[in-house]
């Protein structure tokens, strides 16, 4: 099934309803949505030069236009690489490039080096700019077929954040996107026509995989007018969207439960905030939790499993009086009801109840592999199961907890040592806004733990006290063994904290005895 079906069906079933929307203002309702993607699909196909399986990228910031360029693509059968905008232009170029994209959807404020791509990257032949009359150029005079797709078929190529190095293309299908769809609606929400979904983060990432649910079923898609939604802007657009759902990563959530407009503000329109992508923290949900009440559902996922391998529902967090809600909300919760979750060895074995080791899933969601890299895929995907890369364990109810990135590991004097339990305890002292805990290339132990501790603002903890507030937690030898206060921390545009970048900066030091 081609997933532009549903634009085309909805514009017959409630053609009179938003479809899109700009702030409050709508932008089309169904039918004319599904007339401009019908229309733009035949431009794309004859005045680009596009047949079904040809690669098109978006390089857009949240916009209307983007959906009519992602479901117009569809609907022509093509492959949509929708790259993160706020990515440096050497990025764009290398997925550009990696992907083999031929043509590029992109806004006015992107055009600049979007445009200096061409001749640069050897695949590029088209940059179309939308809003404008280009974009309405390619409003072909009939509309284009809806091409056949089956389950298999490359529909999205999601290049991961590349938080520990190069991005790799996973190239989900219209099956993969599918389940994910049917797995939002099984373990998130239902959804109807009569709700609406906010596009508060990129498109490109979390933001557009919710999307898709709510396009299935006929809800509106809501972009904000501003970059970074505040407080006052929320409150407008639920009073004029109400039943409304939205993705944000941990720190966006964070921001917005201390907006002082949303304290003890009318919410009643807000559905369901999704969160995830990054840890959220004990300290940090619980004060969303007062903020947004029972409205919070936890996802965990990754671009090769898109957004789904675990949830923590809203029943779920509303579940105070369970004897262990507080470990239950420091974990990603259950297991989705359309993937098998594994917690396995080095071998590949599967480890006991409560033990730690790689998180592997398998189910209809998963990826198809890794876009031209027949090496990656292979070691990602092996016996079936995708390999997350995650360390975690399931306790005997089928919960499961995530401990690090392999990669963010400490292991100091031959002990593995968790950053979030050290970030989880830190965070705990008033005076501390933000942490990231790595670990330092030592002599002696191999590694030693560093803290590096973002204070509130005009406030500083003594590293007396975060080392006794330590002591009183967690093991003597996961202490940090040096505090840096820092004004921030190291992001990328998807709000994950960059520790690659933290550990560089230590490395380049020269050694401490
Ligand atoms: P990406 O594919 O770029 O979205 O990154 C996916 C990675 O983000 C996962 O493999 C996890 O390491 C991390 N992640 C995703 N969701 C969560 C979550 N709910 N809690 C902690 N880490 C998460």
């Amino acid at each position: 099934m081609n997933l532009a079906t549903w634009v085309e069906r909805n514009g017959r079933r409630i053609g009179e309803r938003a479809a899109l929307a700009d702030g409050v203002r709508v932008h089309s309702t169904w039918s004319q949505f599904a007339a401009r993607v019908a229309a733009l699909s035949a431009g794309l196909r004859d005045r680009c030069g596009l047949s079904p399986g040809d690669r098109i990228a978006i390089v857009m910031g949240n916009r209307s236009e983007y959906l009519e360029a992602q479901y117009a693509a569809w609907r022509a059968g093509l492959v949509v690489v929708p790259v993160n905008a706020r990515l440096h232009r050497a990025e764009i170029a290398y997925i550009l490039e990696h992907s083999a994209t031929a043509v590029v959807v992109t806004d006015a404020d992107h055009a600049p080096d979007v445009q200096a791509l061409v001749g640069e990257v050897a695949s590029l032949r088209t940059v179309v700019v939308a809003p404008g009359e280009a974009w309405e150029e390619l409003i072909g005079d009939e509309p284009g077929p809806l091409v056949d797709r089956q389950a298999t078929d490359p529909a999205w190529i999601f290049y991961t954040s590349g938080t520990t190095g190069r991005p790799k293309g996973a190239t989900l299908t219209h099956g993969n996107l599918l389940m994910a769809s049917l797995s939002y609606f099984a373990d998130i929400d239902p959804v109807a026509a009569t709700d609406s979904v906010l596009h508060a983060a990129p498109l490109s990432h979390g933001a557009g995989l919710y999307g898709l649910p709510h396009v299935a079923h006929g809800a509106v898609s809501v972009m904000p007018g501003s970059g970074a939604l505040d407080g006052p802007e929320l409150l407008a657009l639920l009073r004029r969207w109400p039943g409304m759902s939205f993705f944000a990563a941990p720190l966006m959530v964070k921001r917005l439960a201390a907006d002082p407009a949303l304290q003890g503000a009318d919410l009643d329109g807000l559905k369901t905030i999704i969160y995830g992508g990054a840890p959220m923290y004990l300290a940090d949900l619980e004060h969303a939790m007062q903020t947004f009440g029972p409205r919070l559902a936890q996802i965990y996922g990754q671009g090769e499993s898109p957004m789904t391998i675990t949830a923590l529902s809203k029943a779920d967090h509303a579940q105070r009086e369970h004897p262990r809600w507080r470990e239950r909300m420091s974990s990603v919760g259950f297991a989705r009801t359309d993937v098998d979750v594994r917690v396995v060895n080095e071998d590949d074995r599967e480890v006991s109840t409560g033990e730690e080791g790689e998180v592997v899933v398998r189910g209809g969601v998963v990826m198809d592999g890794y876009w031209g890299d027949a090496e990656e895929t292979a070691k990602a995907l092996r016996d079936g199961w995708l390999h997350t890369g995650d360390i975690g364990s399931l306790d005997a109810e089928g919960c499961l907890t995530l401990r690090d990135r392999s990669k963010d590991l400490i292991i100091s004097g031959g002990l593995n040592i968790y950053p979030r339990e050290i970030e989880e305890v830190l965070l705990r002292h008033p005076d501390v806004d933000a942490v990231a805990v790595v670990g330092r290339p030592d002599p002696e132990w191999g590694e030693a733990v560093v803290a590096f501790v973002v204070p509130e603002e005009g406030r500083r903890p003594s590293t007396d006290e975060l080392d006794r507030l330590c002591l009183d937690q967690i093991a003597r030898f996961k202490r940090p063994k040096d505090y840096r206060f820092v004004d921030a921390l190291p992001v990328n545009s998807y709000g994950k904290v960059l520790k690659r970048e933290l550990r560089e900066q230590l490395s380049d030091e020269p050694p401490q005895r």
